[in-house]
This record gives structure tokens, C-alpha cells and sequence, in this order.
């Protein structure tokens, strides 16, 4: 990383080593991507080289919750597909995080109907909600980053019995859409 030419040579760092340990974790979160609509297509393209989660470290999505100790929830979760991400949640590595991705993994979006879950947090801790139909790829990384905040800071909330609570952490819009960069006319290309 060309990092080592800068250092003298033999030098010596000290640090306590909850920070290490919190650096480490802060900057290897692998996600578990719980995707089951159209938010995981702005999930994937999270991961892609536009956006480029790798450079917070959490590029490695992982399909087997004992590797992963970030859960997202990116899309509208049914009744009957919620054991199953119940299930995920409880084999998952502690210390572990949950992002609800979108308006239907927080509140059930446009779908209320018997056959949808109105809001993932009734049944799994959230710790961030990334709001918007679908959210951008920079908001999912500002939920990401809260945490990792969080994680840096040795801040996880516990109860009086010792017990992890959710962060209830809300991203706001971090853009500004913008119009069409051009205007679109539709004319005849006879004659050219
Ligand atoms: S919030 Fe919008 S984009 Fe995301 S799964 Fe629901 S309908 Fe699709």
C-alpha cells in the first residue's frame, strides 16, 4: 500500500486492544444480503465497481449467516419467507448488525396485505433504516458507515441484563436528484 515507506523503520505502535479489535471488525463487516426484490438489484449494484463497497470493507457478501455478521433486508419479506430470515438472523456470528433496506423491509411499502411483513424490526433487532423506494447505493453505504461508527466507538447498546439493543438508527437522503442531463425530443431522422 506504499504505507511502509513512510513509517521509520522498527517502530512501535500502542494501542489498547478493544481498538484494535473494533478497527478490525469496523473495517471487515461482511454482509449477509437478504434480498428479495428490486432493493437487491441497488444492493448489487452497491457492490459494483461505480460505487465500490470494498472501499469500506464490506464487499464480501457471504450466503452463510455463521460467516457474515451484517444481515440486510433489502425488499419486501413475506409471512411465510420470515422464519427463514428469523433462522438467518439466530446463526449469525455475534457481534451482528441488521440493515432494514427500503420502505418495504421497514414498513411493508406499497403492500399491505395479510401476506406481507409490515416492518422486519416487529421480528428481528434493526439497527439502521436506509428509507427510499428503492435507496440509492449512497445511502445503503451510509447505513454501512453509521455502523462501522458505531462499531469504532465501542458503542453497542445493552440493556440492564447485559442484552444487545437494536441502534434504531435512521439514514436521511444524502442526494439531491437531478434533472435529465439533456432534454429528450423525439424528431424524424428522414432525410439525414
Ligand atoms: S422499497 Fe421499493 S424498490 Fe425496494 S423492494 Fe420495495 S417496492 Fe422494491
Amino acid at each position: 500500500m506504499g504505507i511502509e515507506a513512510a513509517l521509520p523503520v522498527d517502530s512501535i505502535l500502542t494501542t489498547q486492544l478493544h481498538r484494535v479489535m473494533n478497527w478490525a471488525r469496523r473495517s471487515s463487516v461482511w454482509p449477509m444480503p437478504f434480498a428479495t426484490a428490486c432493493c437487491g438489484i441497488e444492493l448489487m449494484a452497491t457492490a459494483c465497481s461505480r460505487f465500490d463497497l470494498a472501499r469500506f470493507g464490506a464487499e464480501v457478501m457471504r450466503f452463510s449467516p455463521r460467516q457474515s455478521d451484517l444481515l440486510i433486508v433489502a425488499g419486501r419479506v413475506s409471512i411465510k419467507t420470515l422464519p427463514v430470515l428469523q433462522r438467518i438472523y439466530q446463526q449469525m456470528a455475534e457481534p451482528k448488525w441488521v440493515i432494514s433496506m427500503g420502505a418495504c423491509a421497514s414498513t411493508g411499502g406499497v403492500f399491505d396485505t395479510y401476506a406481507v411483513v409490515q416492518g422486519v424490526d416487529q421480528y428481528i433487532p434493526v439497527d439502521v433504516y436506509v428509507p427510499g423506494c428503492p435507496p440509492r447505493p449512497e445511502m445503503l453505504i451510509e447505513g454501512i458507515m453509521a455502523i462501522q461508527r458505531i462499531i469504532d466507538e465501542d458503542k453497542i447498546p445493552r440493556d440492564p441484563d447485559g442484552m444487545r439493543m437494536p441502534l434504531n438508527i435512521a439514514v436521511e437522503p444524502n442526494y439531491r436528484p437531478r434533472p435529465q442531463p439533456m432534454p429528450v425530443r423525439i424528431g424524424s431522422l428522414a432525410g439525414r
